[in-house]
């Protein structure tokens, strides 16, 4: 165990702590999966039950001009952009990050017409793979997606590849690449950079001009507390924004959509991005969501956060020896989570959910913990550590109730 004292001064001392009162989380609960889904922000209930009744309820269709909904998209890209380090008028919202890939994957390729390969990361998460391997199959004409391991990505980089789809922070083990530095080796094989940041935005400073990237897309409800299934944004560099046509050329996409006129053209920048009615309620809460990170410093963001993880990896090894440590100790190297191997991870998992401390399991045997440093306290990730140990001590993850899996893990 820590030096209790220790952890409480660490609490006390921590410029953060302030932004606790932004969240609401249920009593009893030490909350660390904030990585696959953000918590409920404060105001939320207030703000949604605001558009419902005076918004949509009393303006009706009016809503789209007077309640600003048609413009809200571009007012929540504004607020990702400063997240993300991407200037304004660059960032789009909506859609699901699926839908985003192949929508930033399809522009990249029309961007590189004489080459075939689309490259991504073997252990990618499996929809980006899934969506390149689909739009590979629809183009035809010789396209394939091609796979490597991380350790043998800047190899793997040649004059045949189009573009390079990459998750910037493994959603497994967290660890990290390097993107200035991996952006600069794709760009020196001629090809173009694609970013997945969903285990990136508002987890720590993400820096996409800095890096030169020339796309990215990311998730509104892992750390951006957007709610369950709430929007997703993309990202264009701005060299490339008029050079694309669009392969979802939606009517929100058109340069004039209420012309109504029967043939597409793109609107200017990054709008053309954008395709059909955006989801409003959704929206919405993704806004509000957004205000929580006003004022906050991702810089200390990311100190926090590497603090917790060490403070999580020192505890759990201590109290834990037969778990596995799969995220890298080097803090460069690694996102915003820490993760285990357990042949029962799954098991273990349910006791711990049982005892109040969430986190999930990554199939085959990933046991994954988020750290959120706007929510979480050093205290609470070390008594998540005594409360794993005492479950591992005394087997108490050993009973059926704890192996039946749900459909959501
Ligand atoms: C969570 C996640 C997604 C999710 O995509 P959806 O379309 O929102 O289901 C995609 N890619 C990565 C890397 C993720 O972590």
């Amino acid at each position: 165990m820590p030096d209790a004292t220790t952890v409480l001064e660490k609490d006390r001392q921590d410029p953060l702590k302030a932004f606790r009162e932004r969240f609401v989380l249920p009593d009893g609960v030490i909350y660390l999966d904030g990585n696959s889904l953000g918590v409920l922000p404060a105001g939320m209930s207030r703000r949604i039950a605001e558009v419902v009744e005076r918004e949509w309820g009393e303006r009706l269709v009016r809503g789209w001009n007077d309640a600003g909904w048609i413009d809200l998209p571009a007012r929540v890209a504004g607020k990702i952009a400063r997240l993300v380090g991407a200037g304004d008028g660059t960032v789009a919202v909506g859609d699901s990050t699926s839908v985003n890939v192949f929508k930033t994957l399809s522009a990249a390729l029309a961007l590189r017409p004489d080459r075939r390969v689309i490259l991504s990361d073997s252990n990618n998460f499996p929809t980006d793979l899934y969506i390149a391997d689909g739009l590979a199959r629809l183009i035809g004409q010789g396209y394939e997606l091609r796979t490597a391991m991380a350790a043998d990505m800047d190899d793997a980089i040649d004059a045949s590849v189009a573009a390079v789809l990459l998750t910037e922070v493994d959603y497994r083990t967290g660890w990290r690449y390097d993107m200035a530095q991996t952006t600069r080796r794709i760009h020196a094989a001629g090809a173009l950079a694609i970013w997945d940041l969903c285990h990136s935005a508002g987890a720590f400073p993400v820096h996409l001009e800095e890096a030169d990237a020339d796309f990215a897309i990311g998730c509104g409800y892992k750390y951006l507390n957007g709610g369950p299934g709430a929007p997703a944004f993309l990202y264009v560099a701005p060299r490339h924004l008029e050079g694309i046509r669009p392969a979802l050329s939606g009517w929100m996409g058109h340069q004039a959509p209420f012309a109504f006129t029967a043939d597409y053209a793109p609107a200017e920048g990054i709008a053309r991005m954008t395709v059909g009615t955006p989801p409003v309620l959704s929206m919405s809460a993704l806004d509000a969501a957004l205000d929580a990170f006003d004022g906050v410093d991702m810089e200390l963001v990311r100190a926090k956060s590497q603090d917790l993880c060490d403070l999580f990896i020192a505890e759990v090894e201590a109290h834990c020896p037969e778990l596995e440590l799969v995220t890298p100790r080097e803090r460069s190297q690694r996102g915003s989570q820490v993760s285990f191997r357990h042949p029962e991870g799954y098991a273990i998992m349910q006791a711990l959910i049982a005892e109040g401390v969430i986190g999930d399991f990554r199939a085959p045997d990933i046991l994954r913990f988020g750290m959120t440093p706007l929510y979480l306290s050093h205290g609470d990730v070390a008594r998540a550590a005594e409360i794993l140990g005492r479950i591992m001590g005394e087997k108490r993850w050993d009973r059926p109730e704890f192996r039946t899996r749900a459909k959501v893990t």
